[in-house]
């Protein structure tokens, strides 16, 4: 039995040795020899965190107690005890009730006297047994008990069941580095079920529950079941186990590698002697950031970067990162300034100097100044912001500013931003991630004050990646843009000494957040005597200069300016007029430079010469007086257009069908029109049933654009009725208002833009709702007096005066 056994191992030769005495003198203990009923009477060992099997072979610590009593009073009987389990490990001194019902029969070994004061012994597991009384619980328990009998039969499925078991051991043996190789081998030659069943409890650190449900199994092939299946469990753990270990080692050689080729990259650096370089190069990194003067916060972010970079060789992917990093940093405006002249005079002369007109602009700029130099630290007035069409002065007025307080000037579109980082920049771990506009346009600035234009802020999106007028917000706003944050720059940067102007072609589209930091100031365009004026000091010299043309070789006559106005451009500003006049330039530079003859006169006739057939006609002048067609002077970003309301009657159903990209309100608009249209229709001298039997069409030509409010619904009836009845409306009228359906008429907005586009249009009478002639302040004294502006508060009005007469026609003028 003994060379069956499996015991603890060990490679301590000596101790080894001892460990064999130790076994034999176990091995000398011989089993109890049971009674006529076949019990044996014997001491128990309680067992606390520890379940002995039959067979093995195991060390154990018995502190004094009842216990060690028990071991004692049996060696000294030369017996054996009977180790039971806790059922709980906590109890110090178990009652036999503590105890489980089945053990197992055990010899004892010598007793050695431990340092701690236990005693410490070798065991061996005998028999299973059964308790079947308790015989004696003082000073130490004794109990009667029965020997449990395994049967062995073995048949095929038992054996394969055998097999199986083996298997996962063997398994368990490879992963479990804790697990003896002799014990895989010691498991092939149990042949008994019960046995390999105990063996591999023993073997395999099971739970301590475990192993106990484990040694109450009476019925042998039912263990080896139950053992079966949590060796199963046990190769599913240690798998993952291997597999996570297996990981961090690939992990650790993988660095290891790396480590390994980055030193000898050092060496070939250091032979080639490119680390000097490197090491060069930081060094003189280091000094330019000691040398820059940068906020303490920005010094230590920069110093932290340089020590991350000095930890890296000179080819490391993230170098270039940080690189450009510390780039951002050295080149940025952190404390740099220019200092503000705030004389005001000074700026009117500078102001007056490059533009012509914008009285209104120009105070208000004057009056910036002058609260400036009255309290320089005073930086939180008001952010300016310029609305009005395109070429109106916007952006060479704000050049100007600058120039007359002598700050840099940058300017930066915001038009088509719809994603928070273009302006607040991409955090730096993306690829390629930069600062956001706000921070380059800062860079490019130089210093950190100069005057900031953020234009076409109307222009702005949002949409899923975050809401970029939010960000706006932080950077206007006087209580936190001194400390910006970027999300590349990561260090807040201070924005508070910047003087920002926004611009805008519309405030409709501003979010009101944004437009309640702002004060506006309107650039509404200009009339033809304006443009011709701003032509003449402004434009033509600098497209002669730009073309290369002397004084005495070109002069554009006022008519050919009024004649590229007219037909050339059609604008609320001047873009358009000064490129025109720059095409002129360049005709007359070729011909002088290639000395052919030209004349230096620039008149109306030669104009069509130069620049070819006119682009925009002012066709309202050259049209007839229709019926069912009516003007509508409307409001656009780019100032006022004027647009012709058509409406056509045809055979039909009764139906209305309105055309030309018109917008939900503009719909609802033309209802109201066409209600009050048919309420009126008797007055009118339509016929009853011309609403039944006919369909209406009303369409709004340059269908490209689209249209909306409700400000052409006068419009609109007047073209209806004029259809319905056949009455002819003047040509040369113009109208903007909303209609109810009582045909009462309602103020609209963009009127002075309207008045302008009116007149711009040659039309000579406009009608306006009563309450809008408050906005005519605005309205040059020449347009007033040039168009007829007629106040109206009644549907009825108009129609008496935009149309022919009911029973007259014939063509009569609107000025009469
Ligand atoms: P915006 O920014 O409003 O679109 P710009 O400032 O670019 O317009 O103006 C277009 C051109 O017209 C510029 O060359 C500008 O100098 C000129 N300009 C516009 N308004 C005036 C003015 N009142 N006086 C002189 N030049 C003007």
């Amino acid at each position: 039995m003994k060379n069956d056994d499996w015991m603890p191992r060990t490679e301590d030769e000596d101790f080894a040795s001892s460990l064999h005495q130790r076994t034999d003198e176990l091995y000398r203990i011989t089993n109890a020899q049971p009674d006529e009923a076949g019990l044996i009477e014997c001491p128990v060992l309680a067992l606390r965190d520890l379940v002995v099997f039959p067979r093995m072979i195991s060390p154990i610590f018995i502190p004094p107690g009842p216990s060690l009593l028990a071991i004692q009073e049996a060696q000294y009987n030369d017996m054996t005890v009977i180790g039971l389990s806790q059922k709980n490990s906590e109890i110090e001194v178990p009652d036999p009730e503590d105890l489980l019902q089945i053990g197992v029969e055990i010899a004892v070994g010598r007793l050695l006297n431990m340092p701690d004061g236990n005693n410490s012994a070798l065991i061996q597991g005998r028999r299973r047994v059964e308790v079947v009384e308790v015989v004696q619980r003082d000073p130490y328990i004794v109990v009667r008990a029965r020997p449990i009998i395994e049967p062995v039969d073995l048949n095929p499925k038992i054996e394969a069941l055998m097999r199986a078991t083996r298997n996962l051991f063997e398994k368990c043996v490879q992963l479990d580095h804790s697990l003896p190789e002799e014990a895989q081998l010691f498991s092939i030659n149990i042949t008994e079920p019960g046995w390999l069943a105990d063996m591999v409890a023993t073997a395999i650190s099971f739970p301590i529950k475990q192993r106990q449900s484990l040694l109450v199994i009476r019925e042998p092939v039912e263990r080896l079941k139950r053992v079966n299946g949590l060796l199963a469990q046990e190769l599913d753990v240690l798998r993952l186990e291997d597999e996570i270990q297996t990981k961090v080692q690939t992990e650790v050689d993988r660095s290891q590698r790396e480590f390994y080729l980055r030193e000898q990259m050092k060496a070939i650096q250091t032979e080639l002697g490119e680390g000097d370089v490197w090491s060069r190069e930081l060094a003189e990194l280091r000094l330019k950031i000691d040398n820059k003067q940068l906020p303490d916060e920005v010094l230590a972010q920069a110093r932290k970067e340089i020590e991350r970079l000095s930890q890296m060789q000179s080819l490391a992917p993230e170098v270039g990162i940080i690189r450009t990093y510390l780039d951002w940093i050295l080149e940025l405006p952190w404390n740099e300034s220019t200092l503000d002249n705030l004389e005001v005079r000074h700026a009117e002369k500078i102001l007056e100097h490059h533009h012509y007109g914008l009285k209104r602009a120009k105070e208000r700029i004057l009056e910036y100044i002058a609260v400036l130099s009255l309290n320089p630290k005073k930086h939180k007035q008001p952010i300016l912001c310029f609305v009005g069409p395109p070429g109106t002065g916007k952006t060479s007025l704000g050049k100007s500013i600058a120039e007359a307080l002598g700050r840099r000037f940058v300017r930066v579109s915001l038009g088509g931003v719809r994603d928070e980082a273009e302006i607040r920049g991409h955090r730096r771990t993306y690829i390629g991630a930069l600062p956001g506009r706000v921070i380059q346009t800062m860079r490019r600035a130089e210093k950190i004050n100069p005057l900031f234009m953020l234009d076409e802020i109307d222009k702005l999106g949002a949409d899923f990646r975050g809401d970029p007028s939010a960000a706006l917000l932080e950077v206007l706003d006087p209580e936190q843009n001194h400390a910006f944050s970027d999300h590349y720059l990561e260090i807040s940067y201070n924005l508070s000494q910047v003087l920002f102007i926004t611009t805008a072609n519309t405030l409709n589209t501003i979010p009101s957040a944004l437009i309640d930091r702002m004060e506006v100031i309107d650039f509404p365009g200009y009339i033809e005597e304006e443009k011709i004026e701003i032509a003449r000091r402004f434009l033509i010299p600098r497209q002669m200069e730009e073309s290369g043309l002397e004084k005495e070789d070109i002069l554009i006559e006022d008519g050919a300016l009024s004649k590229i106005i007219e037909e050339y451009t059609y604008e609320a500003g001047v873009r358009n007029l000064e490129r025109e006049i720059g095409r002129v330039c360049r005709k007359i530079a070729r011909k002088k430079s290639e000395k052919k003859p030209y004349q230096s006169m620039v008149t109306k006739e030669l104009i069509e010469k130069h620049l070819g057939p006119p682009q925009f006609f002012i066709s309202k002048a050259e049209r007839e007086d229709e019926s069912g067609v009516a003007t509508a002077v409307a409001w656009t970003e780019n100032g006022g257009e004027i647009m012709p309301v058509e409406v056509l009657i045809v055979e039909g159903k009764g139906n209305m069908q309105i055309t030309g990209q018109i917008g939900e309100i503009m719909q609802e608009s033309a209802q109201a029109a066409l209600s009050y249209i048919k309420s009126r229709a008797k007055t009118l001298g339509i016929a009853v049933d011309a609403f039944e039997k006919n369909d209406i069409h009303i369409h709004i030509p340059e269908g490209a654009i689209p249209k909306d409010g409700p400000s052409a619904g006068i419009t609109m009836a007047t073209a209806l009725a004029s259809a319905l009845t056949g009455r002819k409306v003047y040509k040369d009228v113009g109208m903007t208002g909303e209609i109810t359906l009582r045909g009462k008429i309602l103020p609209v907005g963009g009127i002075r833009e309207k008045v302008l586009a009116a007149h711009r249009s040659g039309l000579k009478k406009l009608f306006l709702p009563e309450r809008n002639l408050k906005d005519l302040v605005d309205v040059p004294r020449k347009v007033k007096t040039d168009i007829k502006i007629v106040p109206v508060v009644h549907m009825d009005d108009i129609l008496r005066m935009a149309l022919y007469p009911a029973f007259h026609p014939h063509k009569k003028s609107s000025k009469d």
